[in-house]
């Protein structure tokens, strides 16, 4: 089993003033947390802030978005090199999110995964069906085509120093959480995906589970084999459900 790790998504959400309450709510029990690495991804605007309030701390900052080119007359892109300055250690990339609202494509994602990479971030490479793709029983195609996006551009050996959240889009934000074996079994496909070009790194990578993980249903989702901690959106806006949620992944 790989280490737990657990990433908040605050998504579009905060200001200086309830950031600050929020980490003061939640690092006094994070602190306390032992095996689990977690970290936080404001909104952009809020880096600086939060690795600030997070310095010396053993919570990480990650990033929600980043631009896929390194420099240039990108009008409101961050690249990654900004970010790495800003002091993160994650970029969240291919969020379903930036897929269905922005536009964002297997192959943009697939270069922003490699500048995460190449301005030393770790990213979290966001890969998810919707609920008609599953039910016309298209899941693992799906998933294999986004993971495939990604290994052509930077092979395994590269897409192995990222981690990899497997967020079904249907239970993003919706309440409705895909059941622990529905979420291993796919969880299970991922890792045979990567097994095929490489077992050794294959077992060794960090997958999450993300959509709709509550501190009622995260220590049974976190108990599949497979499953190696949490992208958490809603519920990590809450400290007492987010320090359960991170407790559940030591459990
Ligand atoms: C997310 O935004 O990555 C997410 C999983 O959101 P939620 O936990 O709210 O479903």
């Amino acid at each position: 089993m790989n280490a737990k790790l657990v990433i908040a998504n605050w998504k579009m959400h905060g200001t200086h003033a309830t950031n600050a309450r929020l980490i003061d709510a939640l690092l006094p029990s994070l602190q306390g947390i032992d095996g689990v690495q977690v970290a936080i991804c404001p909104p952009m605007p809020y880096l600086a802030q939060l690795s600030d309030l997070l310095e010396h701390t053993s919570v990480a900052v990650g990033a929600q978005n980043i631009s896929e080119r390194a420099q240039g007359a990108f009008t409101g892109e961050v690249s990654g090199q900004m970010l790495a300055d800003l002091g993160c250690a994650y970029a969240l990339v291919g969020h379903s999110e930036r897929r269905s609202l922005y536009g964002e494509t297997d192959a943009q994602v697939a270069m922003k995964f490699e500048a995460a990479l190449n301005a030393g971030l770790t990213p979290v490479l966001c890969l998810g069906e919707t609920i008609h793709q599953r039910k016309a029983g298209n899941t693992n195609a799906v998933i294999g085509s986004q993971l495939k996006a990604v290994l052509d551009q930077v092979g395994i050996a590269k897409l192995a120093k990222g981690v990899i959240a497997y967020e079904p889009v249907w239970a993003i934000g919706t309440g409705e959480t895909a059941t622990p074996e529905q979420a291993q079994q796919v969880h299970r496909h991922i890792r045979q995906v990567l097994a095929a070009r490489d077992p050794a790194l294959a077992a060794g990578i960090t997958l999450l589970y993300g959509g709709s993980v509550k501190d009622d249903n995260a220590a049974q989702l976190f108990a599949q084999h497979d499953i190696d901690g949490g992208l958490i959106g809603g519920a990590s806006l809450d400290a007492t459900s987010f320090v359960a949620i991170c407790q559940a992944a030591c459990a």
